[in-house]
């Protein structure tokens, strides 16, 4: 009952759409018309204008068919992560490849053609169904953007599932949340041959901060990063300021909050370290600290209806779904924390963000098989 073919073209007819975060409207309108096409009452919340994108997230509303229950969520987003440029999906051996020097934008272009193909195959086998309700969001790849800016009113589902993951047969259920940490370090420029004594080097003290700091892999659900430095001017000056972007995740709130507070009393420490008399008076190097938290932690409870209802989904088609951890924010740590309850499904999307991403055809039909019957228990 899954045509193969048009799920192909489907994704072949996506994956050539560029859709570069925050200018998707290409994409946004061949995805209305589309979604249109399938029955679907289409409109787009304001999200353009806070975000200064074209367009803001689509929302797609099908009527529920011969079935009455409450209605369910599917999540997809609609951009793709950079660098994109013109993509060129090849079909080859039953895999999708990108041709040239870009990303293939399976992710998340595998979720949406699969999502397409299941309501095809629900409207043409006319299966009864409750309503559905879907959200194509905008700039998820700059850090969730689009669920960022999300007006939460304009769905009424309680429960859903974000089809953006990578793998076969598996959801997550846990993600963790993240701080988004941007430090700037403030010393004394000075000519570094002539009088470096007057100087207080920033570099020098983020040096030291940075060597004192646990990174990496924290423990099984904690990790840290500082991902980004920037500063100092020539050879010959010291360096007066440096700024540092780093993160810290963690599926524990505590955790999260110690490894924050280490990471910040590392650049504390090493002002402390770095303190000393210029020219009669005490001088320490000034750290700013700037922490926001980039996106909540989820946790869906193993026995919770959206659970069950895809592991139910799963049996009668014969499928092994299993569980694994997180690791990182998507769209659907921000509709969990709206009170949507919401699992992520993968969707075959394999080496996502790499120029060697790829997707086994059969893999997405494997997919759609899922969809529809949790659109048919739902
Ligand atoms: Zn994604």
């Amino acid at each position: 009952m899954i045509n193969q073919q048009r799920l192909s073209d489907e994704f072949s007819r996506l994956a050539s759409i560029n859709s570069p975060p925050l200018k998707e409207s290409t994409i946004a309108f061949y995805l209305a018309e589309r979604l249109q096409q399938l029955g679907a009452k289409v409109r787009f919340d304001a999200a353009a204008e806070a975000t200064g994108g074209e367009v803001g997230n689509l929302i797609a509303y099908f009527a529920g068919v011969n079935k009455d229950t409450e209605p369910i969520l599917f999540s997809v987003h609609m951009d793709t992560v950079e660098p994109g440029g013109q993509v060129e999906p090849v079909l080859r051996d039953g895999v999708f490849y990108s041709a040239g020097d870009t990303v293939l934008g399976a992710d998340d272009k595998a979720g949406i053609a699969e999502l397409i193909e299941a309501l095809e195959v629900v409207r043409e086998q006319n299966i009864p169904h409750g309503p559905i309700e879907v959200v194509v969001t905008i700039a998820e790849e700059i850090g969730l953007v689009g669920a960022k800016h999300f007006d939460y009113s304009l769905v009424e589902a309680r429960r859903g599932y974000a089809l953006d993951t990578e793998g076969i047969d598996c959801m997550v259920l846990q993600a963790p949340s993240a701080n988004h940490l941007r430090i700037k370090i403030t010393g004394l420029a000075a000519h570094a041959g002539m009088v470096p004594e007057l100087g207080m080097s920033a570099i020098q003290t983020a040096a030291l901060a940075i060597s004192q700091m646990r990174l990496g892999r924290i423990d099984h659900e904690t990790t840290a990063n500082i991902g980004c430095i920037k500063g100092g001017v020539a050879s010959n000056i010291v360096p007066q300021s440096v700024s540092i972007i780093g993160e810290a995740r963690s599926h524990d709130a505590q955790k999260l909050q110690e490894q924050t507070d280490h990471m910040l009393n590392c650049f504390e420490a090493a002002a402390e370290q770095m303190t000393r008399k210029i020219n009669g008076s005490l001088m320490r190097p000034q750290i700013s600290a700037d922490v926001r938290l980039d996106f909540p932690s989820m946790s869906v409870a193993e026995n919770a209806p959206v659970v069950k209802l895809a592991r139910a989904a799963a049996a009668t088609v014969g499928h092994d779904l299993k569980v694994r951890l997180g690791g990182g924010g998507s769209d659907a740590n921000i509709f969990n924390a709206h009170g949507t309850e919401m699992i992520i499904l993968a969707t075959g999307m394999t080496r996502v963000h790499t120029h060697d991403e790829f997707v086994v055809v059969a893999d997405m039909v494997h997919v759609v098989e899922l969809l529809v019957e949790i659109i048919r228990l739902a």
